[in-house]
Parts: structure tokens; sequence; C-alpha cells
């Protein structure tokens, strides 16, 4: 099933409307409400939401629009969702400043392989998204978790913030978001990166689930194995017992070959059935502006320099880590390649130090689409 469907699942139904799936699950016909039907912009109320590709074939009374990223009705539904309940946009107001102590940079960051000068502070706001996503992992079983995974305005992932975001929100004033302060550009992009790094965070949340699975597929397995070779050893015995010769032989063998054919399928058809799969589904979208201080730091390295700005917050009383500029991963650890004084990870930097090119310089980037964050996590996509 395809997780932006199951978003738009869940706007029209709790905006009161109906959705009915198709048998695959790669579409919906839906009732809209008439204020969704409003928000999307169609003349009709009876519609045919479909993945890429399904649409085409569909024959009935209804129109069949497509639902994937980069798709209209795509943009059209996330302004709709953070207009209605699944998604909310408070602000929290600021408080006292910090003291001068806490915003010493170099306290949080290293910069390992440059100087570094700071330069100003000043008092800011910023925004940060704290989305709910619900992750379902199934194999011969089914796990589900829930993730709170809070990701700045500047792509990078804050879990520092998930938690005092969610229990004080309710406290701070709501916000009215004008629509030209998201684009659902903006808002697609930082999707990517809270759907990376919770899938990211998946490892340690499904290790009990897969040891489990593992286990039951070994299980299995051992009963393939078991079963077939008594099957072998009993023909063997009979063709020694009886002295088979001539085309009696010749059957017990091909019995036999065709034994080891049937085996392989079984393994291959358990492979299948253990292979994870994962999807993942957002539930809630909230926006929290938060205050912010603005450090502006001048990183020096060789004869390059450049400007770059960390964000303390006020909420977490902390700094947000920075974003590697090629991979993307959060990191407290600074480094800067030669050319460009592209921001490096730890992990990045090593391999700029190693193949004396930067990635970022040779190309490389954040996934930027939920194929390439699949692809990068080696992760089986859920049907
Ligand atoms: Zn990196
Ligand atoms: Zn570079």
């Amino acid at each position: 099933m395809n997780e932006l469907l199951q978003f738009a699942e869940q706007i029209i139904e709790s905006s009161d409307g109906i959705v009915e799936w198709h048998g695959e699950q790669r579409g919906f016909e839906a009732l809209l409400s008439g204020e969704v039907q409003k928000g999307l912009g169609l003349p009709d109320s009876l519609v045919r939401i479909s993945e890429p590709g399904q649409g085409e074939g569909i024959s009935g009374d209804s129109e069949t629009l497509t639902m994937g990223y980069g798709t209209e009705l795509l943009d059209r539904f996330i302004p709709m969702a953070l207009s209605m309940g699944c998604a909310a946009a408070v602000t929290m107001p600021s408080g006292a400043s910090p003291k001068k102590t806490a915003l010493d940079v170099g306290s949080r960051f290293a910069f390992t392989n440059s100087a570094y000068r700071e330069k100003a502070t000043h008092k800011s706001t910023l925004d940060y998204w704290l989305w709910s996503l619900e992750v379902t992992a199934d194999a011969d079983e089914r796990r589900q978790l829930q993730y709170h995974t809070c990701i700045s305005r500047h792509q990078v992932h804050c879990p520092a913030l998930s938690e005092p975001i969610s229990a004080q929100a309710a406290q701070w004033n709501p916000l009215n978001l004008k629509p030209s302060e998201v684009s659902p550009d903006e808002l697609d992009r930082l999707f990517v990166t809270a759907c990376h790094r919770t899938l990211g965070a998946l490892e340690e949340g499904l290790s009990e689930f897969k040891t489990t699975i593992s286990r039951h597929h070994l299980r299995d397995m051992e009963r393939i194995e078991t079963y077939f070779l008594d099957l072998r050893e009993e023909m063997a015995d009979e063709i020694e017992r009886r002295k088979l010769t001539g085309s009696d032989l010749e059957v017990r063998r091909e019995k036999m070959a065709q034994l080891s054919r049937e085996k392989a399928a079984k393994i291959s058809a358990l492979k299948d059935k253990y292979r994870l799969r994962i999807s993942l589904r957002p539930l809630t979208l909230l926006l929290a502006r938060l205050p912010v201080i603005r450090c502006e730091v001048l990183v020096k390295r060789r004869k390059k320099e450049r400007r770059i700005s960390v964000i303390y917050n006020l909420l977490s009383k902390d700094f947000d880590p920075m974003a590697c500029e090629a991979c993307g991963r959060e990191t407290y650890s600074l480094g800067f390649c030669d050319d460009a004084l592209h921001l490096l990870c730890p992990a990045c930097l090593a391999s700029f130090t190693h193949q004396k090119t930067c990635p970022r310089c040779r190309g490389q980037k954040p996934p930027h689409t939920m194929q390439r964050v699949y692809k990068e996590l080696g992760i089986q996509k859920g049907a």
C-alpha cells in the first residue's frame, strides 16, 4: 500500500468523507466532504484516487486522479492537512535569553580541520516539524511502531525536541500559517527527511522482531531439510534393499531429482514469506515555531573561509546538530572540504581524506526522494 494514498485516505476520512479501497490497495474510490472537494478544486465529490500508473483502464462514472510525489494532488493535500485536525501549528513564546556561556559554540561543536571565529548572535525563531509516523513491518507476522520525528526547517533531525514539543505544545499559541510560509516542495523535502531518519532508527526498533522472524525462518528451513532428507533416504534404502536396476532404478532417480527441485522451490517460497516488508504512514503533523539564537560563525580552512550559522534552541537549551552536506546525517563534529568548504560529517570527512575528493564536490547529496531513501537504507518497501 502506498503511504501517500494512506495520507490522502486519512485526510478524507477525518473530514467525514468515505474511502473504499480497490482489491489490490493501489487506489480507492472516495466520497469527499464539501470542504475537501473545495480544497482540492474538484468538480465532483465522487473520485477515484490511484498510485501513478494505476489509473489507466479503469472505467466508471468518476474521475481518476493520480497521487504520487510531485503530483498536483499531493501539493493540494498538504496545505489541507495543515488546516485540518491531523495537522496543527503553534508558536512557543520566547523566554529569557540564555547566559552568554551557554552560547559557546566551541563547547558543543568540534571543528576538526578548520579554525573558527564566532561573529554575531541574534534572537530569532525557527520552524520545527514534528511528524508522527506509523511504521508497519510485515513478514510472517506484523509489527507496528509509532515514531515522533522532529525535523527543523534546515532539514536537521532534532530528536531531543520531539518529547518537549509534544508535552508543551498544547499550552503554546496557535499559529495561523499563511500559505506563502510553507511551500509544498519544502514540505515534500522535510517529509522525505523525516522518513529517512525514522526508517534509519528502525534497525533498533525492530531488532527483536527480526530475531523472531529469523528464528521462525530457521525452524521452517530445518523442517524442510528433514522432510526431504527422510524421503531421499527412504528411496536410497529401497534401491539398496531391492537391488533395483534398469528402468526401475531410472524411475527412482528421476523421482529423486524431482524432489530436489521441489525442495529448492519450497526454500525459495520461504524466503519470500520471511522477507521483511516495511511501510510508513504519516499520522499527524505539528509545526512548532520555536525561539532560537542564531550564531554566525566564520570558518577558515587553509586560505578559504565560509560563514555558517548554528542554531541554539531555547526549548532544548542546546545547539541543534548540523546536517552533513554530502549524506544529510546530523553531526556535532564538523569537517570541511578544501575547495568549497562543504560541511562534512566524520564518515564523509574520512572518505574525503581517503579519496582526496569531497563526496559533495563529486555530486553526492542527501537522498531527496523516497526511492533513494529506501535504496540507501536497503529497505524493501511493503506492498
Ligand atoms: Zn556525511
Ligand atoms: Zn566539497
